[in-house]
């Protein structure tokens, strides 16, 4: 059946009808319609209307290799011929997960030689949760359970996702978290460094938190802290430089364990296929998911450390955990061929030589002068752009978030998507970003401030 029998308007109405969409207000949206996007090409996003959009966030952070790629669709459809499914349960296996699993250990850091697979970054989380606190129960240290996280982290969805992220308001609807994880202050200078503080000494402060609460909880509690390299869904909220040194030196005093979550900075959105590669962290897990294969499959690998893996293995007999897609063989042929072209085509290289430092001049030299602009960060192609009604107090307009709301309206309606998280605009492009899709997205940027300023009065 195609969708082109029927109209956005019949499409809507039945989408209002049956449908739930995530994280959104159903009558909100049932008072609106959906916006129909269906298809995409490059890193350019289509809807119904005819819109060309240039997609500024890689569908949800993960379209990483561009869109229209008839080889991934080859390599799903030559395996879903071939073999559409099997389970890696019962003593079985499928060859894709197999190579895959190889390959993924190649790209990782030295100490990620194990994977297990999910399809969803929810469930690698969920999946890193139980391997964390089974490694010390098998180590004798059963007590040793506690994790640390921060406010405003995000980890999923799911009830341990949600649990282990810092996001109050999803706390709000849990009905019951996972017990005994606690949030500490993220590291987010913008908001939260003391007048005159400096970015070091700030990154200090921020990390000296997650030593306060092994403190208070005693060592001998606290399994392990879990942090992504960059706060992604939280705003982009980059860490200054002595941040994740002395989380390290800390960790590694006490004995807790360190969970990296790269579901976002994964497969080289900061110009190493990881950002434990690029900011230097040693890590016990990684998760990873959205960009393995570019989202054109739902896949998730969670790594798993040496010292946790050799424990597991040896001394850890059935691990009671598994989905039924773990290792599937279609999303795993899929991610051999999404890191194939991602390779074949030098994307992490690219970043990190070429893109990444002019998606940050251009974006700093256009935009950071912005009258309601009060910061532009990136690293690799990841950027950030707070909004404020005082660029010297840091003043935002109120009530909070709506000014950013503006902005990526009109960015959207200028032709290019990107996301508001509270105050802050987000890009996480396609890495097939070339020195003239930034400029171009500049441009969208650019304007869409200078009509949203309009709107509030400021310009
Ligand atoms: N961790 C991080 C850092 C994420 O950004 C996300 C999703 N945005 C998740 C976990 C959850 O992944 P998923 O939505 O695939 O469950």
């Amino acid at each position: 059946m195609s969708y082109q029998n029927f109209s956005l308007k019949q499409l809507q109405e039945i989408d209002a009808g049956h449908h739930l969409h995530p994280f959104t207000d159903h009558k909100e949206l049932r008072a609106v319609g959906s916006r129909m996007i269906v298809r995409a090409d490059g890193p350019y996003i289509y809807d119904s209307e005819g819109n060309e959009i240039l997609d500024g966030m890689a569908g949800l952070w993960c379209v990483n290799a561009g869109y229209g790629r008839t080889e991934l669709a080859e390599a799903a459809y030559e395996q879903m011929k071939e073999l559409p499914y099997y389970n890696s349960f019962f003593k079985c296996s499928t060859p894709t997960p197999v190579l895959l699993s190889k390959k993924l250990a190649e790209i990782a850091p030295a100490n990620m030689n194990q994977v297990f697979y999910g399809s969803s970054g929810s469930e690698a989380n969920d999946t890193a949760l139980r391997v964390v606190r089974r490694y010390w129960a098998l180590e004798g240290k059963p007590r040793k359970n506690r994790i640390i996280s921060r406010k405003m982290a995000y980890h999923g969805s799911t009830i341990a996702g949600a649990s282990l992220g810092g996001m109050s308001h999803m706390h709000e609807q849990l009905g019951g978290a996972v017990p005994n994880i606690v949030h500490v202050m993220p590291p987010y200078s913008f908001e939260l460094a003391e007048p005159g503080e400096s970015e070091h000494d700030f990154g200090i402060r921020a990390a000296r938190a997650v030593e306060d609460a092994i403190l208070e909880a005693g060592a001998e509690n606290v399994a392990a802290f879990i942090g992504e390299p960059i706060m992604g869904a939280g705003g982009v909220k980059i860490p200054p430089e002595s941040y994740w040194p002395e989380i390290q030196r800390i960790c590694r005093k006490y004995d807790v364990l360190l969970m990296l979550d790269e579901v976002i900075t994964g497969y080289g959105r900061t110009g190493e296929w990881f950002a434990a590669q690029a900011m230097g962290i040693e890590a016990d897990t990684i998760t990873t998911a959205k960009a393995l294969t570019s989202g054109y499959q739902p896949l998730s690998a969670l790594f798993i450390g040496d010292r946790i893996a050799r424990t597991l293995i040896d001394k850890g007999g059935e691990f009671f955990h598994g989905y039924t897609y773990s290792g599937h063989p279609v999303a795993c042929a899929v991610a051999l061929k999404n890191l194939e072209i991602i390779e074949r085509e030098g994307l992490v290289d690219r970043v990190r030589s070429d893109t990444g430092p002019y998606f940050r001049k251009t974006l700093m030299e256009r935009l950071s002068g912005h009258p309601i602009v009060g910061q532009v960060r990136t690293v690799g192609l990841l950027g950030a752009i707070e909004i404020v009604a005082d660029k010297e107090t840091r003043e935002r307009f109120q009530p909070s978030g709506s000014a950013a709301v503006k902005v990526r309206d009109h960015a959207i309606a200028q032709g290019l998507m990107m996301r508001a998280t509270d105050d802050t605009m987000i890009l996480s492009p396609p890495l097939i970003w070339t020195r003239e899709t930034i400029d171009i997205a500049a441009a969208r940027i650019e304007r869409a401030l200078d009509l949203a300023a309009a709107d509030l009065g400021r310009m």
